[in-house]
Formats: structure tokens, sequence, C-alpha cells
């Protein structure tokens, strides 16, 4: 298959698994998501083939490397980025904001003891409610979670969101 190719069924790819996470199927926004990821660096290796231009060549390889950061693939996601230098000069300020992003997201990052997904936004909430919904075998929860325990609590509460330290800077 040919670069255009590989790169147009990735970005089918990826629209499909746009559609499924809004749509709230995570297995299959997982899986699209892998596909788009697959098939971007497919196109990658194609023009490696072929002879690389610029900027398509930078162009294929940022689009993997953000899909690879989104599927949480953080170290293939580094590798890739050496990959690109070492086959393109002069372009290295281009890659900087993804490894940027990698970084951020290597630092954040908590295993919710309740669903063992990795969330990076922690919530504050009262102690109160926390005794409530918090047990020793879970204790670190993630925001999803916390909503669903607080709702079913099952009474009438208020909550305020007031924005997160990062924002306010
Ligand atoms: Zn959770």
């Amino acid at each position: 298959m040919s670069v255009a190719r590989f790169h147009n069924s990735a970005m089918d790819a990826m629209e499909l698994a746009q559609v499924n996470r809004v749509q709230g199927k995570m297995e299959l926004y997982k899986k699209w998501l892998q596909s788009a990821l697959r098939l971007e660096w497919k196109a990658v290796k194609a023009m490696e083939k072929a002879g690389i231009q610029e900027p398509t060549y930078s162009i294929l390889c940022r689009s993997a490397i953000s899909i690879a950061i989104e599927s949480d693939k953080l170290r293939l996601a580094k590798q890739m980025i050496i990959h690109a230098l070492l086959n393109i000069s002069g372009v290295t300020k281009e890659f900087s904001p993804l490894w940027n992003k990698i970084r951020e997201a290597e630092k954040v990052g908590c295993k919710c003891q309740e669903c063992r997904r990795t969330y990076k936004v922690d919530l504050d909430i009262p102690d109160r409610i926390r005794k409530k919904i918090t047990s020793d075998k879970a204790d670190l929860l993630c925001g999803p979670c916390i909503m669903i325990k607080i709702e079913n609590l099952n009474r009438h509460d208020h909550f305020r969101l007031i924005g997160g330290t990062k924002y306010e800077e």
C-alpha cells in the first residue's frame, strides 16, 4: 500500500475511535486507536522506503506520535520521536511540544484503586464525604469513581469545582 493509503486508513480509524469515545464505548475506542497507530506508523515506514519528503514525513511522524501519546504508549512515543529525528535533520523544534507532552504525562498519574485506570486529575473532596466513599483498600480514587460513589450515597448534594492549581498559575 502507498503512503497516502496507509495514512487515509489511519485517519478513518481515528475518526471511528473518536466516534466510539464520544459514545462511551471505550473498548472500541481503544481498538480503533490501536489500528490508527499501526496504520500511521506503516505510512511513516512506507515513506522511508519510497524516499523521505519533507514536510510530509515530519507531519506523518508527528501524527503517529500524537496517537501513541493518546494511547498512553509513552515509551513507544519517545522511541518514535528519536526514530524520526534520526531520519530528518533540522526539525527538532517541531517535535519538542510532543516531547514535553510525554514528559508531562509521565510526571502525573495515579492508579485508581477502584477501576485500575491511570488518572491524572486529583479531586479534593471534603473529609466527611471521603470517609463515606473510601476504604483502606480503595483510598486512591479517580474522578469518575468518586462521582459514582457520591451518586451512590443517594442523597441530594451540591459541589462546586473551583479549578485546578495547574490552571491558576
Ligand atoms: Zn476509578
